[in-house]
């Protein structure tokens, strides 16, 4: 999940929550906070506590965005006082919670086997809350899992090319291509995992993405790179 900034709230009022929803994009590109999804049309402003259970209505440090698919499964289960039982993109390191392998979302076991036990257990309910990792059915519309699939074998497919024209190419004019398909395609941390013993990648994908924190980054790639 990628970790972000969105940076001081903005000097204006809203007068509904909805009108966050230009700055969000703005600051941290038109993407669903949680399952890295693109969103064409409207993204939802989403409350990390659910405002029917009395969570903050209009501030800015509450504000996420989300699909639709990470909104209807999340509603309102996170109440007034209950942020801390979860991991959030933009307060934690959530670069290394999740595997992506596969186009699927599994726990990271890699980083969580080394981690405290409530790194693990928070990292759990963030996946269990959003079912992060839902294989839908054909009647349900959920289509997070499909889109991840395609950026998935898009991903792999770069990477193939990336390794056969490694010594060939202007390699920043290939990273900085690779960087713009996976903005179109989105899933940003899908991307970094597949590249990520590629740092001149992984730091073109990540320009492309406003909002990262990179400074995730360099922790995420091997300790040899
Ligand atoms: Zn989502």
């Amino acid at each position: 999940m990628r970790p972000v900034d969105k940076g001081a709230a903005p000097k204006k009022i809203y007068n509904k929550y909805q009108d966050a929803q230009r700055d969000l994009i703005e600051r941290l590109g038109a993407y669903c906070s949680y399952c890295e999804l693109p969103i064409q049309n409207a993204p939802e402003v989403e409350h990390k506590e659910a405002k029917a259970k009395g969570g903050e209505v209009l501030q800015w440090e509450i504000f996420l965005l989300s699909c639709k698919y990470c909104n209807t499964r999340k509603n309102d289960k996170v109440a007034a006082g209950e942020k801390e039982k979860y991991f959030w993109p933009d307060e934690d390191n959530t670069m290394k919670l999740f595997d992506y392998t596969g186009g699927q979302v599994v726990l990271n076991d890699k980083f969580l086997d080394s981690s405290s036990n409530e790194t693990r257990e928070k990292a759990e309910a963030l996946l269990q809350l959003l079912h992060l990792d839902n294989i839908p059915t054909p009647k349900q519309r959920d289509r997070r899992y499909e889109e991840r699939l395609g950026a998935w074998f898009m991903a792999q497919k770069y990477r193939k090319d990336w390794d056969l024209h490694e010594t060939s190419v202007d390699l920043s004019k290939f990273s900085d291509c690779i960087g713009d398909i996976a903005k179109l395609a989105g899933f940003f941390t899908l991307w970094i995992q597949v590249f990520c013993d590629c740092p001149q990648v992984c730091q073109a994908i990540v320009d492309k993405f406003p909002g990262t924190r990179s400074e995730f980054l360099k922790e995420y790639l091997p300790d040899n790179k």
